[in-house]
């Protein structure tokens, strides 16, 4: 089995933004579950230093120029004794406020420095000698996102192409784009900073330098992998993309089934499963009376969003419908926060039907829970979507997705149609169009086949015993990890 080092800017519960701290969490976990000795390479982070309270090793690394105080320090993670080495490097991870951002939502402006860092930090525990000291010679370093997509370029440049590397695209739309001044404060030669290397339309970009220089590119569904080939989703990087597609697959995320499980969820009023979905209901009715949701009309369905507020997710589609569904009888519960102007949009339309529509802006965790057990139908009509957890988590919660057909949610989730109704194939809507109406149209499909409880609940049932553990996803990783450590 290789030994693996899996580098996460981010990781859940301590440091989340996104599906890639849960990914960081759970993924090294379903791997070691299947033998594979990972281990968690993490910044310094205040939570993670306070959570891990790393002890035993301390290794001191030459970094970046002008930064020569970090420490690698080895601990475990406290839910899931995961062993992790954490880059303590105050000057750079000790501060208040988010992983990317500070506490208004402004990027920090070292940000090129703090995930160079790390990224040097992977490539030289990387070095045999260094990994050797730490007891853990490393086969394979699995970076994640551009925040270590510079970790395969200081490879190439300073350190040896050895461990093998591997590149997890999360969400291709974020980069790390910096000016071509960086270079040497990051320690790369002037010879990197070329179309064939870290440089991308005259900046330097870390997600291309991964790109580049990894032994393989992985994202987080095989449409997504498909897409990112193409102008449209590709981001620029789709000439890349295409270049290298012998060395890019897709690989679905999976859920933490610990964490998202409708029968043993701490934030739910009632348990529930597949056999039984009574509970469901009680976490109806709760989640209506802690939302201020009329009661007036129980059986009415209740639609749910848990989202950042970006144009990704396709906000911008569902603003204007919302009015419609409510007048047909519909509610909606909405959890989310990001872009600002589309919060305040969301505050007046709840504020014109304050019992029928729930705004909640903000990150709650339990609510994200109580939502997707509580609603009837969770909408995601995401204009890109790598993978996507929340379609998943519903589908596990008896709650019918509705999709664009997109990344991962063309992936997970499968239409309805009169044929595949009785056979235990739909789980959900998937529409195809960028367009309110078009969702519209399908919302509405959904609320009609709401009203036949024994087709709803097929549905429901459907959703809910297919399999979305992270047991298959880690077992598809560990065939990727032999392969580039093993036949290459
Ligand atoms: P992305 O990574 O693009 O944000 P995913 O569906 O892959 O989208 O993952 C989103 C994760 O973040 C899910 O675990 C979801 O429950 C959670 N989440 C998103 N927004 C919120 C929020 N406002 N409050 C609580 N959890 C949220």
């Amino acid at each position: 089995m290789p030994n693996v080092l899996f580098v996460a800017s981010e990781i859940y519960p301590l440091v989340k933004t996104g599906g890639l701290g849960d990914v960081a969490a759970a993924l090294p976990v379903a791997l070691r579950d299947i033998g594979v000795d990972v281990r968690l390479l993490l910044p310094g982070y205040p939570a993670i230093m306070e959570a891990v309270s790393p002890a035993s090793t301390h290794l001191s690394l030459p970094l970046l120029p002008g930064i020569d105080a970090a420490q690698i320090c080895s601990g475990t993670m406290p839910d899931t004794g995961m062993p992790v080495y954490v880059l303590d490097c105050p000057r750079l991870y000790r501060r208040d406020g988010g992983p990317y951002q500070d506490a208004h939502g402004s990027e920090w402006l070292d940000n090129e420095l703090r995930f160079a860092a790390l990224s040097k930090a992977a490539a030289l525990l990387g070095r045999f000698e260094i990994s050797n000291e730490l007891n853990f010679p490393i086969d394979l370093i699995h970076c994640n996102d551009w925040q270590t997509g510079l970790v395969p370029a200081y490879q190439q440049y300073l350190h040896g192409k050895q461990p093998a590397s591997l590149i997890s695209i999360h969400n291709i739309a974020y980069q790390g784009l910096y000016g071509a001044n960086t270079v040497p404060s990051l320690g790369l030669p002037w010879d990197s900073f070329g179309v064939q290397g870290v440089e991308f339309y005259g900046l330097l970009s870390f997600l291309k330098a991964g790109l580049f220089y990894a032994d393989w590119i992985n994202t987080v569904s095989p449409t997504y992998a498909q897409e990112i080939q193409t102008p449209e989703y590709g981001y620029g990087l789709h000439g890349l993309l295409g270049h290298r597609k012998d060395a890019l697959t897709g690989i679905l995320n999976g859920i933490d089934e610990q964490q998202w499980n409708p029968l043993q969820d701490q934030h739910l009023k009632a348990p529930y499963s597949v056999d039984n979905l009574a509970g469901k209901e009680l976490n109806k009715q709760a989640l209506r009376q802690r939302l201020g949701l009329s009661e007036e009309n129980p059986s009415k369905p209740i639609f749910g969003m848990i989202t950042r507020l970006t144009a990704q997710k396709g906000i911008d589609l569902v603003v204007p419908i919302i009015s419609d569904l409510v007048q047909e009888g519909a509610q909606f519960a909405i959890l989310g926060n990001g872009d600002k102007h589309t919060e305040h949009q969301l505050r007046e339309i709840a504020a014109t039907f304050p019992q029928q529509i729930s705004v909640t802006l903000g990150y709650d965790e339990s609510l994200a829970h109580q939502i997707e057990a509580g609603v009837d139908i969770f909408l995601m009509p995401s204009r890109f979507e790598p993978c996507g957890l929340t379609q998943m988590y519903s589908m596990h919660y008896g709650t019918i997705p509705i999709v664009r057909k997109t990344g991962g949610l063309a992936d997970t989730v499968t239409n309805v149609s009169p044929s595949n109704i009785d056979n235990g194939m739909a789980t959900g809507f998937v529409f195809e169009l960028e367009s309110s109406d078009v969702l519209l149209q399908t919302a509405l499909q959904a609320m009609l086949l709401y009203r036949n409880r024994e087709m709803w609940q097929q549905l429901q049932r459907h959703g809910m015993l297919k399999d979305f553990s992270w047991k298959h996803s880690a077992e598809e990783y560990l065939k990727l990890y032999n392969k580039l450590v093993y036949d290459f």
